[in-house]
């Protein structure tokens, strides 16, 4: 436990504290690094001979904020009250034995981290640019229950401080400096430690603002008719946003507006009674055990098969220049990989290659990277015709029309260029890998990489494992994916995989719930309430009415080649009818709604609707529009679970969340129907099955829990 936190006393009476948690890549405020701090707040009030304190840290972060397995355990809403409020007083004698206490931020500071340096009485900050200040706990379903609702707003204001906490993004130290939360920016190391002595020689009674006599909040408090004004109106815009779904961030603004009427102490104390009811929610529950847990697993390699050795592509080919091509081409350049980008013309592979550098020129331009960083990764970038220029490549991924045909050409033209090692990947969003790798002269090293569009901002990919992929090349797909900063999950190959799959009966639900004659606003709306990034009227006009059209046409076909039955979904009527007027979606201008031709111009959903489909006079409740939309997409993951899809639970509630955005705070498509238990999953699915069609009829893996108890779980 000595270990977590060692004390150098300078000849100037100054002493370092280095926070360095034993075993651990980032420091975290635990039990093992608050008891030896909560000495050295002891010995500052005692210890005549130290005048000062300067706390940093030995790894490359500062703190990187709570621990999360320790607050995972916190049972009751009293122990995690009790032991916020023992954190706090840690902090409180810190920040008031008379004497300065300074922040050396080495590297990021963020939750409890930076709570930490907000008990400092200064802050220093290396200056460089990729470190994060933050207090992202909202993220988590938590809040700042350090003193961060208290201290923040104290130090720079309410309403920055509820930015920062309530949408939990981090800032840069400029930025930070910016908001009056850093004190002064350093160079190196030796400065940063040079100059936070330097203030503790020159404070050596320093006191915290808000220990001050006539400390008023900067910007006025709680009372203050700016702050009010703000504050009403605050809640309707969280919740314009959140729809209600994430307590923490109404909890936070309660923190702050009663916090901003009471004194220091009151506030800790209500403060830690948020905190303890954000723990209790199940909604930080399913964010905790999803975004974290499982997320955590995931990128630990959890999906990957073990014993093989990592790799890492440094020449990858890609074939087809066009949306998804030029995508993936930036995101492996920007990981510094040597990209080939061949389309059938040269015109069309430069403008593939064109799309980085409007990425890149936009981000130059708002200073987020530098004009030989922008050059150095277009270099990496050579667009061509020639298939010979895909030798030597590790890795080809094609990007081509979603036919067949030319993909088995393309295939055929790669593979006799590339090494007999080297990995062949489809980005196909449909078709079943196994039938693809038909066309390659060598399947085991055949396998789907499924991209989300737009690449550079889409978090996840979807790697698909065929009938013959051998599990060296799942290693280097896997390898691959987190090379260039991405989540991958891994599913077994099957129409529409497991993300197409279950992202189309959430769209579908919504349209069949059109015909049905359910108000186009309320469903929409319902949408939103349910947690959904984007209503399902509006999302199928975005991937585009004609798309799912030819896809569904093309697995019907498919489906009686083979010699199985297709059951049309209700509501693929409406999409052919629509399709037959030409509203095909977003990019004709118009689907289900009118889009404007002009950026930034609102669209509306088309006043027709309601003539072709009337509405009718008896309305169903929101809640049963919420749960159809819900149900019909976590009743599918069960079945994808079920056939073996699926090969992990946290695959697919991480796969639900990062690919189609399935509300998060549920905690991902499986881990909604474990939250609700399965019994209660079964009741209600079997209800909604009776009034609306077999397709609500419950997975029988989620029978088989109802009625023999347990849950997903891997
Ligand atoms: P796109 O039409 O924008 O681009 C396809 C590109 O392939 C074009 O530049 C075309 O010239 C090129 N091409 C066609 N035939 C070729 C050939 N024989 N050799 C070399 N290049 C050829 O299409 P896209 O949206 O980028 O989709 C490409 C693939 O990615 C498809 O399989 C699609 O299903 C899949 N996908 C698309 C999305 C999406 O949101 N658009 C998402 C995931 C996967």
């Amino acid at each position: 436990m000595a270990d977590a936190l060692t004390l150098d006393v300078g000849p100037d009476g100054i002493a370092v504290a280095t926070m360095n948690l034993a075993g651990r890549p980032m420091n975290v405020v635990n039990d093992e690094l608050m008891l030896p701090l909560a000495a050295i707040a002891e010995r500052l009030h005692t210890d005549a001979t130290i005048k000062g304190l300067v706390l940093t840290s030995g790894k490359a972060d500062f703190c990187a904020g709570g621990d999360i397995d320790m607050i995972s355990k916190l049972e009751s809403a009293q122990q995690a009250f009790d032991a916020t409020m023992q954190m706090k007083a840690v902090l409180r004698r810190l920040e008031t034995a008379g004497k300065p206490v300074v922040a050396a931020i080495n590297g990021h500071a963020l939750g409890g981290g930076l709570e930490i340096a907000l008990a400092c009485h200064a802050r220093f900050v290396l200056n460089d640019p990729k470190l994060k200040l933050g207090q992202p706990e909202v993220k988590l379903g938590l809040l700042p229950g350090g003193g961060g609702t208290v201290r923040l707003p104290r130090l720079i204001g309410i309403q920055a401080a509820l930015q920062l906490m309530a949408e939990g993004n981090d800032v840069s130290p400029g930025k930070a400096q910016g908001l009056g939360l850093v004190t002064d920016l350093a160079a190196d190391r030796d400065e940063l430690i040079a100059k936070a002595r330097a203030w503790c020689l020159a404070n050596p009674k320093a006191k915290q603002p808000w220990d001050q006599p006539k400390f008023r909040f900067p910007g006025g408090d709680s009372r203050s008719p700016a702050v009010v004004q703000m504050l009403a109106i605050g809640p309707s815009i969280a919740s314009a946003k959140s729809w209600g779904n994430y307590p923490a961030i109404q909890h936070i603004m309660s923190c702050v507006f009663e916090g901003g009427l009471l004194d220091f102490d009151a506030a800790s104390a209500v403060e830690s009674r948020y905190f303890a009811a954000c723990v209790m929610s199940p909604e930080s529950r399913n964010l905790i055990g999803t975004l974290w847990y499982q997320l955590n697993a995931i990128k630990k390699g959890a999906s990957r098969p073990a014993g093989i050795p990592s790799a890492k592509v440094m020449k990858l080919g890609i074939l087809g220049a066009g949306m998804m091509g030029a995508g993936i081409a930036y995101v492996s350049a920007k990981a510094g990989i040597d990209v080939v980008l061949l389309d059938t013309s040269q015109d069309a592979a430069e403008r593939g290659k064109a799309y980085s550098q409007g990425l890149l020129d936009a981000a130059v331009k708002k200073g987020r990277s530098s004009t030989e960083k922008r050059d150095a990764l277009l270099a990496k970038i050579a667009p061509t015709t020639r298939y010979e220029d895909l030798a030597g490549c590790d890795l080809v991924i094609e990007a081509v029309f979603e036919d067949r045909a030319i993909k088995a050409d393309v295939t055929k033209l790669a593979e006799a260029q590339i090494g007999a090692s080297a990995v062949f990947a489809s980005n196909t969003s449909t078709l079943p890998i196994t039938g693809l790798a038909q066309a390659s002269a060598r399947p085991a090293n055949f396998i789907g990489l499924h991209f989300f569009s737009p690449v550079d901002k889409m978090p996840l990919v979807e790697i698909i494992v065929g009938a013959q992929t051998a599990p060296e090349t799942l290693a280097r797909g896997f390898d691959y994916v987190l090379q260039i900063g991405k989540t991958p999950i891994v599913v077994n190959d099957s129409r529409g995989f497991y993300t197409s799959r279950v992202f189309g009966t959430y769209v579908m639900e919504g349209i069949a719930m059109l015909k049905e004659g359910v108000h186009p606003r309320s469903i929409e709306v319902a949408g939103l309430q349910a947690g959904m990034p984007m209503p399902p009227l509006a999302l199928q006009d975005e991937v585009s009415l004609s798309l799912g059209l030819h896809v569904a046409d093309q697995t019907k076909k498919d489906l009686a080649a083979e010699g199985k039955p297709f059951t049309e979904h209700p509501g693929l009527s409406v999409v052919r009818q629509l399709c037959e007027i030409g509203r095909i979606g977003k990019k004709a201008g118009q689907g289900f709604y009118d889009w404007p031709a002009e950026k930034g111009g609102e669209k509306s959903l088309w006043p027709e609707l309601t003539r072709l489909y009337p509405t009718a006079a008896q309305q169903p409740g929101q809640r049963e529009l919420i749960d159809r939309l819900l149900f019909a997409q976590a009743n599918e993951a069960a079945r994808c679970y079920e056939e073996g899809v699926l090969r992990s639970v946290a695959d697919a509630n991480i796969g639900s969340i990062f690919g189609w955005g399935f509300a998060p705070f549920q905690g991902g498509a499986l881990q909604y129907i474990n939250a609700m238990g399965a019994k209660r999953f079964v009741e209600r699915a079997r209800e909604l099955a009776a009034l609306h069609g077999a397709r609500f009829e419950p997975a029988k893996v989620i029978v088989a829990m109802a009625e023999r108890g347990g849950q997903f779980a891997d």
